[in-house]
């Protein structure tokens, strides 16, 4: 027997209706390229997505039809975003930091027929239109005045196409499986795979990132996502907030600059923020550096990569809890958060230092577990190390237009890639990407651990460890260090002798080499595949 309830489809369509009638009059504030503090309502922003959905309809475009962006996170970034996916398209966030050659790829791979842009990516728009024929259209976010000059086919300036047109528009009842957004992973190996997300995966997902113990996001927050828009819809924020009315802050290109990010903070009061470690260590540094203070700030979501203990104890000088994240864009992304921060009376100093840099527990909706190389499971004793598997109602069952794949091959179950462990209270700590795990004479080594021990060294400005070839255990730790502007006379013996007593003896790095700069990928992760090439020829001093 069937329950008597409403059967309404959950769309993102409802979060406009909702935000529009119940927090209209919260605040979005955006940096852009025109304006370095555009600021307006919630009712304004779905008006506009409402013009906008009018303004595109002529364009003969079909349901399930991609639109890509390549965007700042934004005000008129946020506006397609609800204005393609709730007319029943969908919005395909670009990550403009990828090589032109997969943006060309993801580009054709997706069959965009439009894509809306940022004018700070009209030049690099310009080298990759003549190589992907389908895109009809390219529209410049931004006002006529400040409209740039292009050789962009058919290019047309966001505010003269949504000027003076109707802001009456019907959005269409869609099924709440059709597919909303499209997100391609940065892989470091192969072509980028495309994560294609419906209205209903990304309404459950922002319910649940808005819960207490997550996000735990309200009326009362205001929120700075600098997580980019264009890296799984910057952590659902632009979902969730205006489903808790929360105000929104939106850095524009400002994303990586400390200064802009304090200033955000403290004009706007902003109470909450969601970033990966690079952003908040330029942030911190800026703090430190001007003994500025955030004092509204209350949390930090630390996602995308491990957080060192450096960064979750300087927020802590100023007040601010830092919570760590892990997910992937497969999952929406969100699949642990760990709020040891709400039990804290319950942990000794050095118990919380190490509970707390863990990815923590799973989130409801998501199911974890770890297995063996037979893909026997594994006892949650905070021991056994084993590769990742999830499922849930916001994490992918296969990629956009391809065939089953590896990370499918157990039924029902996605191989997230990692490597963790989990302890008898749930918490997960990801050791390791399965391909960076080191294996030295037969046993593996967590490289993340390594680097949370080498971070914590008050000279080190960034670490980052890797397997490296040795004759007799095969592979072996290698550390690569940058050392902080003030802390260059930082040698190999003492960074080497800051492991001791702290990992087992035979995890301590073999050697250290420092350097002024580690590679970055365009999430902003350190890209191991780049260092591995890099360190390809050197010989350990032993050798
Ligand atoms: P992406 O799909 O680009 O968001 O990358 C997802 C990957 O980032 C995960 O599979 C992890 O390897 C890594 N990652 C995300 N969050 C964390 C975390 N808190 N600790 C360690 N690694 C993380």
């Amino acid at each position: 027997m069937h329950g008597l309830m409403m059967d309404m489809p959950l769309l993102i369509t409802s979060i406009i209706q909702h935000a529009e009638r119940v927090n209209g009059d919260q605040e979005i504030v955006s940096v852009t390229r025109d304006n370095p503090r555009h600021r307006y309502t919630y009712r304004e922003a779905f008006e506009r997505s409402r013009q906008l959905a009018n303004a595109i309809s002529p364009w003969g475009l079909q349901r399930g039809d991609r639109i890509g962006t390549l965007a700042w996170n934004d005000y008129r970034h946020l506006e397609t975003y609800y204005a393609s996916a709730c007319s029943g398209y969908v919005c395909h966030t670009i990550n403009p930091r990828l090589f032109p050659e997969q943006l060309v790829y993801i580009i054709n791979h997706a069959e965009d027929r439009y894509v809306f842009l940022d004018p700070d990516f009209v030049p690099l728009a310009e080298k990759l239109a003549p190589q992907c024929p389908g895109v009809e259209g390219w529209i410049v976010l931004t006002s006529a005045q400040h409209m740039p000059e292009t050789t962009l086919p058919n290019a047309m300036c966001y505010e003269t196409l949504i000027e003076g047109v109707s802001s009456d528009f019907e959005w269409p009842e869609l099924d709440e499986r059709d597919a909303c957004a499209l997100c391609y992973t940065s892989g470091t190996t192969g072509n980028p795979k495309g994560v294609l997300y419906s209205h209903r995966s990304t309404m459950l997902h922002a319910y649940a990132t808005m819960m207490p113990d997550a996000m735990g996001l309200s009326a009362s927050d205001v929120v700075l996502p600098i997580v980019p828009m264009f890296h799984v819809n910057a952590w659902g924020n632009p979902y969730s907030c205006p489903m808790a009315g929360s105000k929104l802050v939106f850095p524009g290109n400002k994303m990586g600059d400390g200064e802009t990010l304090a200033n955000l903070i403290n004009e706007e009061q902003v109470t909450m923020s969601a970033g990966v470690p690079t952003v908040w260590l330029a942030l911190l540094a800026h703090l430190k550096a001007t003994e500025k203070q955030v004092e509204s700030l209350k949390r930090v979501v630390v996602g995308g990569a491990a957080c060192p203990l450096a960064i979750a104890e300087q927020f802590d000088a100023y007040g601010v809890v830092a919570r760590v994240g892990w997910g992937m864009t497969e999952m929406s992304p969100l699949g642990t958060i760990n709020a040891s921060d709400t039990q804290r009376e319950r942990f000794s100093e050095e118990d919380f230092s190490r509970l707390r840099l863990k990815a923590g527990r799973a989130i409801f909706g998501v199911e974890m577990k770890i297995v063996d190389e037979e893909g026997q499971e594994l006892p949650w004793d905070g021991k056994a190390f084993g590769a990742l598997k999830v499922r849930g109602p916001w994490i992918c069952s296969g990629y956009f237009k391809r065939d089953a794949d590896g990370a499918h091959e157990e039924a029902g179950w996605f191989e997230t890639g990692d490597v963790a462990t989990i302890d008898p209270e749930g918490y997960m700590a990801i050791t390791d990407r399965t391909k960076d795990v080191i294996k030295s004479g037969g046993e593996w080594i967590s490289s993340i651990e390594l680097e949370n021990v080498a971070m914590s060294h008050p000279k080190v400005a960034e670490a980052a460890v890797i397997g490296h070839y040795h004759p007799k255990w095969s592979e072996r730790p290698l550390l690569i260090v940058v050392r902080k502007g003030d802390g260059q006379d930082l040698a190999a013996d003492d960074m080497l002798g800051w492991f001791e007593g702290k990992v087992a003896t035979w995890w301590k790095p073999d050697a250290v080499e420092f350097v002024d700069e580690l590679p970055h990928g365009a999430t902003g992760k350190i890209h191991k595949v780049s260092l591995r090439e890099q360190f390809k020829d050197y010989s350990f001093p032993d050798q």
